[in-house]
């Protein structure tokens, strides 16, 4: 039996030039997660689909995350034209990618969002990949710059943005990542408040049947895991 190659191209039409395009996209059928961090790092056993969510059309540069790469509003593909493929040379982004591939083609997504001046939480989400692919590479310094980056945006979501529209990221994975991120990045007062916020959230009646169990459970471990951390460091003064 001939093997299945675990990554294949896909056809689009890239909304800013409108050339059609190939991106390279994992089968399904061959990816098995294995663990996640508590910020939703995944690690896989083969193909890891993250390195593919950044997808860039080889011919004007436009580069977005897989999931809105269709949605760029008029006013935005102009930016885009003007300073993104006015200084573009074609090139290919398609085939089996290495970390330090997926880290390119991701920082050329960062690049468009902060251009088209993106939503804070589109930034945030690019931010994150950015970091767990450093992780991956065990690079701890550029990891936590991008976490860093990651955690700004996201409070900015928080405090600016609609989070209640369907399939985006809602308002209580959004207060748990800022708990978490700030948990990670050693800002444990900060993470304590941002948590407990949540986990408040779980005691109104109104708001109960909204949160998944799983990330109110989290959330909790979480929490004591970060009061431990300040209790222990408060004894060893
Ligand atoms: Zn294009």
């Amino acid at each position: 039996m001939a093997e299945i190659k675990a990554v294949y191209n896909s056809k689009s039409v890239c909304p800013v030039c409108e050339s059609d395009i190939e991106y390279t996209k994992v089968r399904s059928k061959v990816i098995r997660l294995i663990k996640q961090d508590t910020d939703f790092c995944p690690y896989y056993e083969g193909e890891n689909p993250i390195f593919y969510e950044a997808v860039i059309c080889p011919e004007c540069g436009y580069a977005a995350h897989v999931t809105n790469f269709s949605s760029i509003s008029r006013y935005d593909k102009d930016k885009v034209r003007n300073i993104i493929t006015s200084k573009w040379q074609r090139r290919s982004f398609t085939g089996q990618r290495t970390i330090d591939q997926a880290l390119e083609a991701f920082k050329i997504v960062l690049l468009n969002q902060n251009i088209i001046e993106g939503l804070k939480s589109e930034i945030a989400k690019v931010c994150m990949r950015i970091a767990w692919l450093y992780r991956y590479k065990q690079d701890k310094t550029q990891e936590n710059k991008f976490l860093n980056h990651a955690l700004i945006n996201y409070k900015k979501a928080y405090s600016q943005e609609d989070l209640t529209e369907e399939g985006k990221l809602d308002e209580y994975t959004c207060l748990y990542i800022i708990g978490e991120l700030n948990k990670r990045l050693g800002l444990y007062e900060e993470s304590i408040k941002w948590l407990s916020r949540l986990i408040m959230s779980f005691s109104d009646p109104q708001q109960k049947d909204k949160i998944p169990k799983m990330l109110i459970e989290t959330a909790r471990d979480l929490y004591q895991e970060v009061r431990d951390a300040v209790a222990a460091a408060k004894e060893a003064t």
